[in-house]
């Protein structure tokens, strides 16, 4: 495919989720000349359920924007919305509706096509879109979230092709539930995503089995609001993601953490924010969905159209379990070798975070290869938990600006000085 006379530009942004956007509407207030591709909000309208509520709270889900008023607050006075505040959850419908109020207002210009590659041409990269269009630019911003790195254990996996194959799927696969009412499904995991999946399945009619590893289910307290007492908000300081000063720094001071040793960041972001439901999922969760606590998949096999599961409890005895689905909610493992769209070569002279498949970046949010930046996700490893949440749109957003304009500015200067 030819890229003559095709239009040159400054950035690409793959991805138009929190994380493209923010990075979008802080490019165009630069005047920095972008693309962005993907569906706006896509991860969050196809592949998370119907019915669904946002574990974060109301003050730590905003989008990063250039100016004031577009907070998700702000979105909800403007809009009328009631009803939701720190003690009552954001509905999904309303946070894909603020997303794409978000892209009207700041990025209308994202186009819905897929980046099918995206190649190291040297001085800057040659990207392939899925409509067969080719182009290059100088620098990309990696913004493609979580769905390349869907994990489903090794006990769970039916080789694709294998009778079963089917019957098992990630929780990123179920935009809803309904097609499972009066099936009986088992959900292995004890996170956010198990225990809302365990919900609304049962909810929806299903018969609904709930495989848990550790020894109980932990979960989230209400939030309390900010101390009264001085010595008492010194003590324990209030952040969007929860009190205390590990998370003023996590929230305030990525670039700090970005100089922790490899191991300490990566059992950081492991161990912040761990397996855990939400304090207003409990009720509907606890008393009436059947949970396996400490058990373990060891196998699981098609028996008869079905998926068997064969257990192992934390006593040392083994038992089965047939089920018409199973519903691995194992969360995501960062691995740049997922990311299909980034060549080969690319994806070879990555360098990665130690001990991890993460990129290891600059202070700048960018990777070993000059021009390629990584935000959300894929950059936790080097700047913590913050950026698995959309809170980290501020930090990733600003970086990213900053060194894109920087880098624009000296190759300007060196052309007038040329
Ligand atoms: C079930 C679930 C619940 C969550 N709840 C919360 C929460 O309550 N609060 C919170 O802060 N975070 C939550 N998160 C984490 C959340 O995903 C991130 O905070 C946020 O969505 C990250 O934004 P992003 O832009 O990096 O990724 P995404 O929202 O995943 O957006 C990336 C986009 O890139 C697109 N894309 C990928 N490849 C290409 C390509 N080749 N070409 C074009 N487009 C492409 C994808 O389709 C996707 O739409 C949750 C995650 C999950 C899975």
């Amino acid at each position: 495919m030819s890229t003559t006379g095709a239009r040159k530009t400054e950035v690409v942004v793959v991805g138009a989720g929190p994380y493209g956007l923010a990075a979008a509407a802080h490019l165009t207030r630069a005047g920095i000349d972008f693309r962005i591709f993907g569906i706006p909000m896509g991860a969050w309208r196809h592949h998370m359920p119907k019915g669904m509520f946002l574990k974060s709270a109301l003050t730590a889900t905003s989008i990063s924007a250039p100016a004031p008023s577009m907070s998700l607050i702000d979105y909800c006075t403007a809009n009328g919305v009631t009803g939701v505040d720190d003690h009552n959850p954001i509905p999904i419908d309303l946070f894909v509706n603020y997303g794409l109020e978000f892209k009207n207002r700041y990025v209308q210009n994202v186009e819905q096509d897929v980046v099918k590659q995206v190649a190291d041409m040297g001085n800057g990269f040659q990207v392939s879109l899925a409509n067969g269009e080719t182009f290059l630019t100088k620098n990309v911003v990696v913004a493609s979230g979580h769905m390349h790195f869907s994990y489903i254990p090794e006990a769970l996996r039916i080789p694709a092709g294998q009778d079963g194959a089917s019957l098992v799927s990630h929780t990123g696969a179920h935009p809803e539930f309904s097609n499972f009412a009066g099936r009986s499904v088992a959900i292995v995991g004890a996170g956010q995503s198990a225990l809302e999946s365990a919900a609304l399945l049962r909810e929806a009619g299903a018969e609904v089995h709930l495989i848990v590893r550790g020894p109980q289910l932990a979960w989230g307290k209400p939030p309390t609001g900010e101390h009264s007492g001085l010595l008492l908000r010194a003590l324990k300081p209030m952040t969007p993601l929860g009190p205390g000063w590990s998370h003023l720094v996590i929230t305030r001071a990525p670039e700090l953490i970005s100089h922790l040793p490899p191991a300490a960041r990566l059992r950081l972001v492991r161990l912040t924010y761990g397996p855990s439901g939400a304090w207003w999922l409990r009720p509907r969760v606890e008393g009436s969905i059947e949970t396996l606590l400490g058990t373990e998949v060891e196998e699981a096999r098609e028996a008869n159209g079905r998926i068997l599961l064969r257990l192992r409890h934390e006593s040392g005895k083994s038992s089965s379990l047939a089920a018409d689905h199973v519903l691995a909610a194992t969360g995501y493992r960062v691995d740049v070798n997922a990311i299909d769209y980034l060549s080969p070569t690319i994806r070879t002279r990555l360098a990665r975070v130690p001990g991890s498949g993460s990129p290891a970046l600059s202070g700048s949010c960018q990777s070993s290869v000059p021009g390629l930046y990584f935000v959300g996700l894929s950059s936790a490893a080097t700047f913590g938990p913050l950026l698995r949440f959309v809170h980290g749109t501020d930090f990733a957003a600003q970086t990213v600006c900053r060194s894109l304009v920087s880098a624009a500015t000296r190759r300007s200067d060196f052309r007038q000085a040329a």
